[in-house]
This record gives structure tokens, C-alpha cells and sequence, in this order.
């Protein structure tokens, strides 16, 4: 699986521009379902099974990236935010930019510790003052690499192993959650119904995605796939997030815009403890998954999300660990198993 998803994570994919993870869901999808297909806005939706009941598991493709805004006479690149980054970690970062000619190196500067005064030392640059240097000496250095306004820019944050299983990367949020796809696909054999395999596009910019692929495969069900906020390392309370590295996959029960549906609740709680896989629960002020919008589709359509834990969310430097991926890929094969039971 380590491999798979460093394929996946390093797949430079941002939102609106999905192109090369949805190139590996097709193929992958193909090998383990009876039909795949990509809808008019990008969205990857396989099917395996038929008749009832219809069990969709959905992860998002994109990432959150940078996307260019400007470029200025003395060739440097101005950019925008694409999703949800904190201003205070773009600065000094290497980045890709997408342009016609192919991907373009470049670095956020920043003004010196040497040059800034005391007002400046303490306060935390904003993205809208940064820039980015690909090396250019002019505008139409920039022009003669490829880079026009409205090129994405990706994160670099190459897939590393840590300590035991755990392992570091950009964009776990949420290239795990379509490994987990992958994975389930791979893995399933009894279940009674059709499940389809959503891979989704957009949800960094306001849960685009799912919205269209909900309503085009109507299903009984929706269970996202997606990465949380885990709260074990210094500066974070147990009150803030109880969910811990390595002790397995996490249920979301609220998030900042919807609660999970009871129904759903209730078939993950109880195959969980059937399968004798360790559930963790969470409770979120923040944030919100492909799950949470599906209630307003069609006639409304029960979902919940369940995540992988994560460290460092939307950093360069995101940490999970292999045994939850495993664990959560064993809960959603045990999951179709039993979803004729609740659906
Ligand atoms: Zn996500």
C-alpha cells in the first residue's frame, strides 16, 4: 500500500485540476469493478455489484494548492490560495508551477532576518505579500518558461517513511481516502448490492463534487473517506481533538456544518466492534467533509465520514500511520458486507 500512496500523494493535483490522480483511480478502479466511468465535471464513479442495497464510498482527489495571480516586470509570480493553507508556512517553501511548457521550480522568498525590524520580526507574513522566484530576471523570462496567469502551483512534500508504519507527506488529506478506495475495491468480494467508488473533485473549494455525483448515482448511502485532525503532539488538548496516531480509524459525528446521520452511526459503531476493529470518535468545531452536504442532495441521502487520523493537516509535512489506513480499509469491506442490514 506504501507505494500506492506515494503515487498518489505525489500526483500533482490540486483542486479544479485533478487530472493526474484521476488518472490512477481509472486505472486502478478498472482492475477491481464492473464499470468506470468520469462524469462532465471530472468525478471518477465506479461500480462493482447491483440491486440494492447502494452503498457510495467517496474521497475527495484534490488537495489544496496555489494558483498564479501576477507576474510582475521583474519576473517574479504572485499567487492565490486554492483551499485552506496558513499564510505562516507558505513562506520559504519550494513550489511547482504547471505552466504550458511543463513544471517550473520555484521558491516563496521572503526578506531577510538580517533586513527586518523589530516590527517586522514579530509579525507573520500574509500570502497576499509573498511572491515566488523561479530564477526569472523579467516578465518575459516568466513568459518564455510556460507561466500564464491561472497556472496551478503544487506543494512540494515528497512521501517519506518515519519511525514503525508511520510516514510523512503533503496532501494525505486526502490521497489516503482514495487509497482507501482503491483498496476496498481491491479487497471486497461478499456484499449484497451495488457500491460505487466516488472519487470526487473540488472538495477543497466548498464540497463541489460530491454534490453532482451524489445526485447522478442516488444511492442509499454515502460514507466519506477522508483524513481528521488528530490531537496527540505538544500544544494541542485531548478536549481539542481525543483522536490518537496509530489507535485506528475515526467516525466524525459533527463537524462546522452537519451532524452525522444516526442510522449511519449506528451500522459503523456496530460492524466495528463485530469486525473487532478499534473505532475513535471525534467531534469537530471546524472543517467539514463530503459528508456533511450530502443531506441536501436529491431528497436528502444519509451519510457519515470516516477518517484517518492525521498530524499537520494542510502542512507540507502531514503524518499518518500505514496500520490506520489498514484498519479503515478492513472497516469499509466489513461495512458493504453488512450495509443490506441497515439500508
Ligand atoms: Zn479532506
Amino acid at each position: 500500500m506504501y507505494d500506492m500512496l506515494k503515487n498518489l500523494v505525489e500526483a500533482d493535483a490540486i483542486s479544479g485540476y485533478e487530472e493526474s490522480v484521476r488518472k490512477i483511480m481509472v486505472k486502478e478502479l478498472k482492475k477491481y469493478t464492473n464499470e468506470v466511468k468520469v462524469d462532465k465535471v471530472g468525478n471518477v464513479i465506479a461500480r462493482k455489484g447491483k440491486g440494492s442495497p447502494k452503498i457510495m464510498l467517496a474521497a475527495h482527489m484534490d488537495k489544496i494548492g496555489l494558483i498564479v495571480k501576477y507576474v510582475n516586470k521583474e519576473g517574479f509570480v504572485m499567487f492565490d490560495k486554492i483551499g485552506g493553507w496558513d499564510d505562516r508556512i507558505l513562506a520559504t517553501a519550494k513550489v511547482m508551477i504547471h505552466g504550458s511548457k511543463g513544471p517550473v521550480l520555484g521558491v516563496i522568498g521572503m526578506k531577510p532576518i538580517h533586513m527586518q525590524d523589530r516590527e517586522e520580526s514579530k509579525k507573520s507574513l500574509k500570502a497576499k505579500e509573498m511572491f515566488i522566484d523561479i530564477g526569472a530576471k523579467s516578465e518575459a523570462d516568466v513568459k518564455k518558461a510556460g507561466i500564464s496567469i491561472g497556472d496551478f502551483i503544487t506543494m512540494q512534500g515528497e512521501v517519506q517513511k518515519l519511525m514503525g508504519t508511520r510516514v510523512t507527506g503533503q496532501g494525505f488529506d486526502d490521497r489516503i481516502g482514495c487509497l482507501t478506495l482503491i483498496e476496498t475495491a481491491k479487497r471486497l468480494k461478499n456484499f449484497k448490492g451495488t457500491v460505487y467508488f466516488v472519487g470526487t473533485v473540488k472538495e477543497e473549494m466548498g464540497l463541489i463534487g460530491i454534490r453532482s455525483s451524489t445526485f447522478s448515482v442516488n444511492p442509499d448511502v454515502v460514507l466519506a473517506l477522508d483524513t481528521n485532525i488528530a490531537g496527540d503532539m505538544p500544544g494541542m488538548k485531548p478536549e481539542d481533538s481525543p483522536v490518537k496516531l496509530s489507535s485506528g480509524p475515526t467516525l466524525d459525528i459533527k463537524d462546522a456544518i452537519s451532524v452525522i446521520d444516526p442510522a449511519v452511526k449506528k451500522w459503523v459503531k456496530e460492524t466495528a466492534k463485530k469486525a473487532k476493529v478499534k473505532l475513535q470518535y471525534i467531534v469537530m468545531e471546524g472543517s467539514a467533509t463530503d459528508a456533511s452536504i450530502t443531506p441536501t442532495v436529491r431528497e436528502g441521502v444519509p451519510s457519515g465520514a470516516l477518517t484517518v487520523p492525521s498530524r499537520y493537516v494542510h502542512t507540507p509535512v502531514e503524518v499518518a500511520d500505514m496500520k490506520d489506513i489498514e484498519n479503515c480499509v478492513k472497516l469499509c469491506v466489513n461495512l458493504v458486507g453488512s450495509a443490506n442490514k441497515y439500508f
